[in-house]
């Protein structure tokens, strides 16, 4: 049985968003995943941390993201937790193809990515208090 939990907090800064995807690689390695497993993982975490910085925090409030990772046997939970603006309606913006900021250029595919890279992804949000992203992998390699 393997069990593992680290929780991290960082200001909303652009900069930061690299430092959450290597720390979460980092604490997914002790799994031995392959490097594709890894790519997954760093890829929904950046787009789950890149929605809070624009879209939670509107890239001027500076606030914090506390990414909560645990591991139980060979699964990873990652949650992505923001206290800004939160969403309206959570089945549109899962949509493929929506955003409500075209005029940043954003493609509205960042849920996708999220849920075609993982193996489960639940959406909490309240508009005004904030949304918290879950989202859990199993990994396969067997050690
Ligand atoms: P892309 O990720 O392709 O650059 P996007 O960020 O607009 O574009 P998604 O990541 O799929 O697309 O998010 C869809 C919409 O959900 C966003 O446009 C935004 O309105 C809303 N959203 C997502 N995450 C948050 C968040 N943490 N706080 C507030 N709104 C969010
Ligand atoms: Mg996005």
């Amino acid at each position: 049985m393997r069990e593992n939990k680290v929780n991290i907090e960082f200001e909303s800064r652009s900069q930061n968003e690299s430092f959450a995807r290597v720390a979460i690689a980092a604490f997914v390695a002790q799994l031995d995943p392959t490097i594709e497993e890894i790519s997954d993982v760093k890829t929904a975490v950046s787009e789950a941390v890149t929605n809070s910085i624009i879209h939670g925090y509107e890239s001027k409030k500076m606030g914090i993201i506390r990414i909560e990772a645990s591991l139980h046997d060979n699964e990873v939970t990652i949650a992505i937790i923001d206290h800004g603006t939160g969403i309206d309606d959570i089945d549109k913006a899962r949509e493929p193809l929506y955003t409500s900021r075209p005029e940043l250029e954003r493609s509205g595919m960042g849920f996708t990515v999220m849920e075609t890279f993982m193996d489960e992804l639940e959406v909490i949000s309240h508009k005004g208090s904030g949304t918290t992203v879950i989202m859990k992998k199993k990994f396969n390699a067997i050690s």
